[in-house]
């Protein structure tokens, strides 16, 4: 059984106390989307054959991403 955790690092404000890797919200995610997609990619094999039976999407604050930037992470 695997489970996959993906870290959104974007935040609509910064809070000096955070310890999570976080960045301010940029309104063009694209090139972020793309390089999730690579390293998606690059690691499936890293799974094999487990199962996966969890995504967890963490961050930051992944809601700062669109419905369709995840929707177009998920799917592919
Ligand atoms: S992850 Fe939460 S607590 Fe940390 S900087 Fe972003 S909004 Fe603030």
């Amino acid at each position: 059984m695997a489970g996959i955790y993906i870290h959104i690092p974007f935040c609509r404000k910064l809070c000096s106390y955070c310890d999570f890797y976080h960045l301010i919200a940029v309104a063009d995610n694209q090139a972020f989307i793309d390089a999730l997609l690579i390293e998606a990619a690059v690691r499936k094999e890293y799974i094999g054959n487990e199962t996966v039976s969890t995504i967890y999407i963490g961050g930051g604050t992944p809601s700062v991403l669109s419905v369709s930037d995840i929707k177009e992470y998920l799917v592919n």
